[in-house]
């Protein structure tokens, strides 16, 4: 029914408002254009191993559907910890590391309270802050993309925020900060330190390593927040889940924020079979590395500039033509890359994921001929 008015008719009432903090933010969406190769949202570009899709078909009949899934998702969180030699205690689980991130933000973030990031990095990070009502202190990565110390020195001596985000390796740069970077960034920031390693898998070292209680080189382990995904090297974009290693404090934190049962039935069963099968998920990861490094060798002998990666992508900037005619020129031919062209420190860039041998060779002759 609508509103009553004075002359006691109804009156149609417009939709209110929405937040006006939130007016001023554009989603973060990657274009969806009907394309026979997608190479724009760095996902794996094979699907998981058939035994797993087996074994969890066979599995299903045995969920109990009627039923709320284990608010805790304790199974799923005791085998993850495990595997990385930790309790279930330091395990928080959700539906894609987003939703960890959001998270973090809500326990942490909030009014008048700060999230210093890096950027160019993942534009998420200070796109959930804002949304969470938390202000972003924003400082800058040197001018080949690696974490500068010095700027965050400057950046934490101007505020100070609850959570400092690092993404390593870092989206869309490529490249991984290296744990003397991550501690010092640890032993500068005041708060927690949220290290996103959506594709750490891919990098030689990982900010887990610091977080072990004989490792010595941060003084407070406990600062460091590792977040992790099943969307990558795991195969799994689709099942929609993400991983939180941190301190209990910072995990039981999360679990104040998340809505109860979050995390459905079937994304606790994905994960968990899921892990029986590291070995076939790290033989994907070779084939990407190789195609990676085959791609970086064509991408040297074209006009662009591209930088080096530790991940499952590579940017480069097109030097002979600017980054929107080259992006429509690939859609043209059917292959679909990031436009970071507007994203902070990136003028002039694109981002290609690394794709199937074939699905690459096609990007690799439809840019040659959109840079002929
Ligand atoms: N962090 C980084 C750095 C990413 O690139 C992505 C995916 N684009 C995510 C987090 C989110 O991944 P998901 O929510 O699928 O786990």
């Amino acid at each position: 029914m609508g509103a009553v008015g004075s002359e006691g008719g109804d009156v149609a009432r417009a939709a209110p408002a929405v937040r006006p903090d939130l007016v001023a933010l554009s989603g973060y969406h990657s274009a969806q254009v009907d394309v026979s190769v997608r190479l724009n949202t760095n996902e794996s570009p094979l699907p998981p191993p058939p035994e797993w899709l087996a074994e969890l078909t066979a599995s299903v009949g045995a969920v109990e559907f009627h039923r709320y899934p284990d608010r805790q998702a304790l199974a799923l969180r005791t085998a993850l910890g495990a595997s990385h030699g930790v309790g279930p205690e330091q395990i928080f689980c959700a539906n894609g590391s987003n939703e960890v991130l959001q998270c973090l933000l809500l326990a942490y973030g909030g009014p008048e309270r700060q999230a210093a990031i890096f950027e160019p990095t993942y534009t998420l990070h200070a796109h959930i802050a804002r949304i969470t009502g938390t202000e972003v202190a924003a400082g800058s990565r040197s001018s080949d993309f690696a974490l500068d110390l010095e700027e965050v020195a400057r950046v934490m001596g101007e505020c100070e925020p609850m959570l400092t985000f690092l993404c390593s390796p870092n989206n869309p740069t490529g490249r991984a900060d290296t744990p003397e970077q991550v501690a010092a960034t640890v032993a500068l920031a005041p708060g927690l330190v949220v290290v996103d390693e959506a594709y750490g898998q891919f990098a030689p070292a990982s900010a887990l390593d610091l977080r072990s209680p004989d490792d010595g080189r941060v003084t407070d382990p406990e600062r460091i927040a590792v977040v992790r995904t099943f969307s990558k090297t795991w195969s799994m974009a689709g099942a929609r889940l993400g991983y939180l290693v941190a301190d209990p404090a910072v995990v039981e934190a999360c679990e104040l924020v998340a809505l109860p049962y979050h995390l459905s039935a079937m994304t606790q069963l994905a994960g968990l079979l899921a892990l029986g099968y590291v070995e076939a998920m790290e033989s994907r990861m070779a084939l990407v590395t190789s195609e990676r490094d085959r791609i970086a060798k064509v991408l040297a002998m074209l006009p662009v500039t591209s930088w080096p990666s530790d991940a499952n992508f590579l940017l480069f900037r097109p030097e002979s033509k600017d980054a929107f005619t080259v992006w429509s020129d690939l859609v043209a031919s059917s292959v679909l890359v990031r436009d970071c062209s507007s994203w902070p420190g990136l003028t002039g860039c694109l981002r290609v994921t690394v794709g199937l041998p074939e699905e690459n060779d096609l990007f690799l002759a439809a840019l040659t001929e959109s840079l002929r």
